[in-house]
């Protein structure tokens, strides 16, 4: 059996089923997580949805279990009042619905509040911008469902890996916002009516490092550019952040070689509750000499076991001035 074929299919099947069960036909609307992204990618894949890696199905999965630990600790911890996975249809021109994680009713406070539930590889400092803007649009559509409640938002980051939450609270909706928001909306809408219609049109885009996750990077007209100035703040926020590390390493290298040499002499001491001694590992490594003259004796030589293998990085150099 092929795990990894296996296990692809199998995942997509399940996305697929989970799709279906409670998104319904992505094509035939716009959801409040697509307002907060590039209009091109949101078109495109509803246009011709791409089928997701397997890292990409696993991210999915991960998504679905930190919903479900979320649900279960507000259970275990008594909470009834909530529903999860609430569609709330927006009215207007365009067809547009808001899928909420889970809604906390209060009927005698006449409240209503959302917590939308992010999973995520590493919990950032603040809330990402999309992150609100869907939230804003949740918001917007339970203040126009339920006029007679007031209406609060909260995200609820989680890096199931580092075991890691963080809270972002106090959201309350934003008629401005709300209003831009969808006209964002309205305009998504009818591009894609557009180009479903055949008309040649080329849609708003949005470049942001998470470009890098987009299917349609390759006949995205924003990288066909001599420069691509969006990226710059990225780069520079990578370059500072490098310069850190170096400057940090240069920090590290004598302030350990100082107390290792205190523990080679002196052996284990405790300090501040932390134990400290010099800890010895063995690794097999190769004797090259013995392994050279062995293989001449038998005719051969060490370049008949070599080969070079090619790996990427990301490399950046000061373009030349034009
Ligand atoms: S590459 Fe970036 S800008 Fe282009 S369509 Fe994808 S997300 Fe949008």
């Amino acid at each position: 059996m092929d795990i990894h074929k296996t296990l692809l299919a199998s995942l997509q099947k399940l996305a697929r089923q989970h799709t279906e069960e409670t998104l319904g036909n992505r094509s035939d609307y716009l959801g409040a997580s697509d307002i907060g992204y590039c209009p091109r990618k949101v078109i495109l894949e509803k246009i011709n949805p791409s089928e997701h890696d397997l890292a990409t199905l696993l991210r999915f999965q991960r998504g679905h279990m930190a919903e479900d630990i979320i649900a279960r600790a507000f259970t275990a911890a008594g909470y009834s009042n909530f529903e999860q996975q609430v569609e709330v249809s927006i009215p207007g021109d365009i067809p547009l619905k808001a899928h909420i994680d889970f809604v906390f009713t209060s009927k005698t406070q006449k409240i209503k509040s959302i917590l939308e539930i992010k999973s995520t590889n590493r919990i950032p400092d603040g809330p990402y911008s999309s992150w609100e803007s869907q939230l804003y649009i949740q918001m917007g559509a339970l203040a126009e469902k339920y006029p007679d409640y007031a209406i609060k938002g909260a995200i609820l980051p989680i890096d199931l890996a580092a075991g890691e939450v963080e809270f972002f609270n106090g959201y309350t909706p934003q008629k401005t916002i709300f209003k831009g928001l969808m006209g964002k909306a309205e305009m998504i809408w009818s591009d894609y009516q557009a180009m479903l219609e055949g008309k040649e049109i080329e849609p708003d885009t949005d470049v942001s490092p998470l470009c890098g996750f987009c299917s349609h990077i390759e006949s995205c007209p924003r990288f066909e550019a001599e420069e691509v100035p969006e990226l710059v703040n990225a780069v520079d926020e990578l370059q500072n952040l490098q310069e850190q590390e170096k400057h940090l390493q240069g920090k590290i290298k004598p302030c350990k070689a100082k107390l290792f040499n205190i523990v080679k002499q002196r052996g284990a001491i405790k300090t501040g509750g932390r134990f400290l001694k010099k800890a010895t590992r063995s690794r097999k490594h190769l004797v090259m000499d013995r392994l050279e003259a062995f293989l001449a004796d038998n005719g051969s030589s060490i370049d008949e076991f070599q080969e070079s293998r090619s790996f990427s990085f990301l490399e950046i150099k000061k373009a030349k001035a034009a």
